[in-house]
């Protein structure tokens, strides 16, 4: 079997790795798509309310003191019921891209409910935010037979969903890229939080933080791409933004990472990077 195809630098200024920020903005719509009767536990909601509320624009505020551009994945249905955060992403210059409309996790089973959530979703980043979204994040990553044939024919640039490789590809046949993801750079699965509806344990800010700082070092050596996903209304509280602070400024201190949006990566391998690469 041959060996793993390790790259050659080829980013941007030479760069061997590439590096972006990503938050998927879901407010409520990560509790409501998975159990439509937590609208009557405000309890429950509040935890996606602080998103919109507390967690967006902090990061927002970090975002412009570390003078870093990211990229949102907003649901449709978040944009429309929390307009001002989300208009207040956009004017400050970072990528929209497109998350679903409810968060819905779509099913293999069902291609129409897919069909119209994707459109959906697109459709109210319009109405909202006059955004044309570029790229797609599946909200749970979850794709089914049919998603990427929804990107490729809604011409969008990327998909940010697989795990099947350490950089950006090219899907076969098609314009678009792919933006590898992985659970172990995703803020979700260490501090999600709730006794009934999801992990059942929080884990230590500077410990999290000091495994996607090793993620990222690591990446660096290997070459590739550091796709960090992260969730307002889970890493927008105080000491683990604290932590998010401290992995902007490692970033930017290292030599040899170009720090993208996901739409300004796509593009570069689409257009450069995947002919350099071969
Ligand atoms: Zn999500």
């Amino acid at each position: 079997m041959p060996a793993y195809e390790q790259h050659q630098p080829v980013f941007p200024g030479g760069a061997r790795c590439a590096a972006c920020l990503t938050f998927d903005f879901d407010a409520e719509s990560g509790w409501l798509s998975r159990d439509p009767s937590v609208k009557d536990r405000p309890g429950v909601i509040s935890q996606g309310v602080y998103g919109a509320r507390v967690a967006v624009p902090r990061i927002l505020e970090l975002l412009d003191a570390e003078q870093l551009r990211a990229t949102f994945f907003i649901p449709g249905w978040v944009a429309e019921r929390h307009p001002k955060p989300s208009e207040m992403i956009r004017d400050a210059g970072h990528e929209i891209g497109h998350h679903g409309y409810l968060h819905e996790r779509n099913r293999p089973e069902d291609p129409d409910q897919e069909r119209w959530n994707f459109a959906r979703g697109i459709e109210a980043l319009r109405e909202v935010l006059d955004v044309r979204p570029l790229g797609y994040r599946s909200p749970g990553w979850d794709l089914t037979p049919i998603t990427l044939d929804l990107v490729r024919d809604a011409g969008m640039l990327y998909s940010s969903n697989l795990m099947d490789d350490a950089w950006p590809y090219v899907h076969p046949g098609t314009s678009v890229v792919e933006l590898p993801v992985q659970w172990s750079v995703d803020d979700a699965p260490f501090f999600m939080f709730h006794p009934t509806y999801a992990n059942r344990t929080i884990q230590i800010p500077e410990l999290v933080y000091g495994a996607f700082r090793d993620e990222l070092a690591a990446v660096h050596e290997w070459g590739g791409l550091f796709n960090l996903t992260m969730h307002p209304q889970v890493s927008g509280h105080p000491a683990r933004l604290n932590e998010l602070r401290g992995l902007m400024r490692a970033l930017k201190s290292m030599d040899g990472v170009w720090i993208a949006t996901c739409e300004e990566i796509a593009r570069f391998w689409l257009e450069t990077g995947s002919k350099l690469a071969r």
